[in-house]
């Protein structure tokens, strides 16, 4: 992946010049985590999970166990290994489905997040699984963002839910209710809502958002984040945390060339786990996200 190249190409040289030693001393670990700590630091991971991640590392790789394995440095690769697979969120974290149809999934984050288009890659996935999913168009900030939705729900081959006169115009938490009733009523098992977004963290749409939430009482609150916004990444994650309280992470635009390390930073930041990867523009451009996987990208 383009994005964590040159994370990957550090992370790795530095590695390498590791695995020319035998026994490792404690300035060869300390000069290792050093190499690891910079790489980290200009693919812009934050500093609070740069100094975690770091001390961990040190503190496993100087540790009694690597010193008597056969191959030290295979030990040190596999924690920083380790370790990586742990700032990434662990374990690979599926949706919840609610017990009583429909589920509720509500998208948040900044405009041009990505988040209409993960709408229709979410129901076009959803769908390919042999769930039925309906779209709906609760952000009524943007003049487009209905209309785009529903040209994202005709690709996806789903219905989209849309404001009409009566039903709630002007009004996204009544749209947002409004369209569940209908999902009952219709059968539909996923309902999939589409909140307004800007460009900043604003105070008026995050209080919007929440309310959605509260009215909703969503079983997945997906936060998206361009990997493209750099070290605004974690401060945008905290803004939405704590104004919407989100469950997961969406990772999009990760096709991009940024450095990525911030969007890296943000499961870690937060304590909510990444549970996809968006990369491209077209609606099959998306997939499970896989911290082991992802790990293994990055250290390959
Ligand atoms: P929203 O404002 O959060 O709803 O964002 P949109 O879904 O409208 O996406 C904003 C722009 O980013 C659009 O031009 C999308 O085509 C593009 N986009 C969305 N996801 C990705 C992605 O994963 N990779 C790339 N390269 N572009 C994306």
């Amino acid at each position: 992946m383009a994005i964590f190249g040159s994370l990957s190409d550090r992370l790795t040289e530095s590695l390498k010049n590791l695995r020319t030693k035998g026994k490792l001393s404690a300035s060869d670990v300390d000069g290792t985590v050093r190499e690891i700590r910079r790489a980290l630091l200009e693919a812009d991971v934050s500093l609070d999970v740069v100094k975690k991640f770091t001390a961990a590392v040190r503190e496993r790789a100087l540790s009694d166990d690597v010193n008597r394995a056969l191959n030290p440095a295979q030990q040190v690769v596999q924690i920083v290994n380790e370790e990586l697979i742990e700032i990434l969120g662990g374990q690979q974290r599926r949706l919840e489905f609610a017990k009583n149809p429909p589920t509720v999934i509500m998208l948040a984050g900044l405009q041009g997040a990505g988040k209409t288009t993960l709408a229709g890659k979410l129901a076009k996935w959803l769908k390919k699984d042999g769930h039925t999913p309906m779209l709906v168009a609760a952000d009524l900030q943007r003049p487009n963002a209905v209309t785009q939705l529903q040209v994202v729900g005709e690709q996806a081959g789903v219905t989209t839910y849309a404001p009409e006169p009566g039903n709630g115009v002007g009004d996204p938490v009544k749209v947002a209710k409004n369209a569940i009733d209908e999902a009952r009523r219709r059968q539909f098992d996923t309902v999939i809502i589409d909140t307004a977004g800007r460009l900043g963290v604003d105070a008026e749409l995050m209080k919007q958002a929440a309310d959605i939430r509260k009215a909703t009482n969503p079983d997945e609150v997906l936060f998206v984040i361009d990997a493209m916004i750099g070290q605004d990444a974690v401060a945008t994650a905290k803004a939405f945390q704590d104004g919407v309280d989100f469950t997961g992470v969406v990772l999009s635009k990760l096709d991009g060339d940024a450095r990525g390390g911030a969007a890296l930073s943000v499961a870690s930041v937060t304590g909510r786990p990444i549970m996809f990867a968006s990369t491209g523009e077209g609606l099959d451009d998306f997939e499970p996200f896989y911290p082991d996987r992802m790990a293994s990208r990055i250290l390959d």
